[in-house]
């Protein structure tokens, strides 16, 4: 058992409650968007509520909560807020009755942290926004990190489904949700019923370069996909990738239904969020699939909020991985 173990538990039980919400808000996504006149609107409403959730239940359970989560309710205290915010607190309270207004944006501030202490936790509340307005795919997102090292992840992915042979555009009625412990493996239930036990989750993939199955972001502003067409073609891969928004590529992996998730950077200088990774490198990781950025270093959560070290992520089968970097160099694709 890690020394970590007894946060575990809690984290499951906090991503799963937040999960409740963000899939009501999206069960009525084209109501929200009528009745405020904002496409965004919805997606903002479950990233405040989500967040909410998470920071007031880890608090309550170990108390002088370290949060570095996406949002803070600055905008959300703003006089011209006073809709936005009543839809948050309403939200909040289909899984926290009690809530008032203040306790709300108190959690949510919760999440102020910068990633200067030893140890602390990092959320997305709604990874893949776009995937989620589109009704697609899209997670909530927690890891625990400890002097720079990644030892908890739990990822809640609603809308992707426990049967690994489903696509992954059609959303699912249960939904699934992935947790993993450093060297206590990667484990999935489904969303809907986290008191069932977990299953062990492997990739168990023995891809070679022409087998592989590769998915890609579904936005061409997250991630090189004429690049990835060019490795994939240098490679000798048969088939097409796939996309999907969200960390849910990283589970995708880990289930062994892809076998490498490519993120190539589109800019020099777009620096990637620790909460847009942690959890999902722990989960590929602890399946047995190798993460690293283009150049073929380690992701390095030793830098706060920021993976200034790195650049775009390479999550793939063990059997494919190194090729994959050799592809790049070869290709002479994001030089130093
Ligand atoms: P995905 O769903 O994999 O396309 O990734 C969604 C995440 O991409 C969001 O959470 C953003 O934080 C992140 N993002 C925003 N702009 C960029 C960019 N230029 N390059 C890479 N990731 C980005
Ligand atoms: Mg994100």
């Amino acid at each position: 058992m890690s020394e970590h173990s007894n946060l575990l538990q809690p984290a499951i039980n906090a991503v799963a409650d937040a999960c409740k919400v963000t899939r009501a808000v999206q069960s009525k996504l084209d109501d929200i968007k009528q009745a405020t006149k904002d496409d965004r609107s919805p997606v903002t409403v479950a990233d405040y509520a989500a967040q909410a959730i998470v920071a007031a239940q880890l608090n309550q359970a170990f108390g002088n909560l370290m949060l570095v989560g996406e949002e803070d309710a600055g905008d959300l205290r703003e006089d011209n807020a006073a809709a936005l915010r009543d839809a948050v607190v309403e939200s909040s309270r289909s899984v926290w009755p009690e809530a008032s207004e203040a306790a709300v944006l108190d959690a949510i501030d919760l999440g102020n942290h910068d990633g200067s202490a030893s140890a602390y936790w990092t959320l997305d509340p709604i990874d893949g926004t776009k995937g989620f307005l589109r009704g697609g795919q899209y997670a909530v997102s927690l890891a625990y990190i400890v002097n720079g090292i990644v030892e908890i992840g739990v990822l809640g992915c609603p809308n992707l489904s426990a049967d690994f042979d489903r696509v992954f555009d059609s959303p699912d009625a249960a939904g699934t949700l992935y947790h993993a412990t450093r060297a206590g493996g990667a484990w999935s239930r489904p969303l809907t019923n986290i008191a069932e036990s977990p299953t062990q989750v492997a990739t168990s993939s023995t891809a070679t370069t022409e087998t592989m199955r590769v998915c890609e972001s579904v936005e061409a502003a997250h991630s090189r996909l004429d690049d990835t067409a060019r490795i994939v073609e240098r490679l000798g891969a048969r088939g097409t990738p796939a996309r999907l928004d969200s960390q849910c590529k990283y589970a995708v992996v880990a289930r062994g239904q892809a076998d490498a998730y490519l993120r190539l950077p589109t800019r020099a200088d777009y620096v990637e969020k620790i909460w847009d990774h942690a959890a999902g490198m722990i989960i590929a990781q602890e399946a047995g699939a190798i993460v690293t950025d283009v150049h073929g270093n380690s992701l390095d959560f030793s830098h706060g909020a920021l993976l200034i070290q790195n650049k775009g992520v390479i999550c793939a089968a063990e059997s494919i991985h190194g090729e994959i970097l050799q592809a790049i160099q070869d290709l002479g694709l994001f030089k130093l």
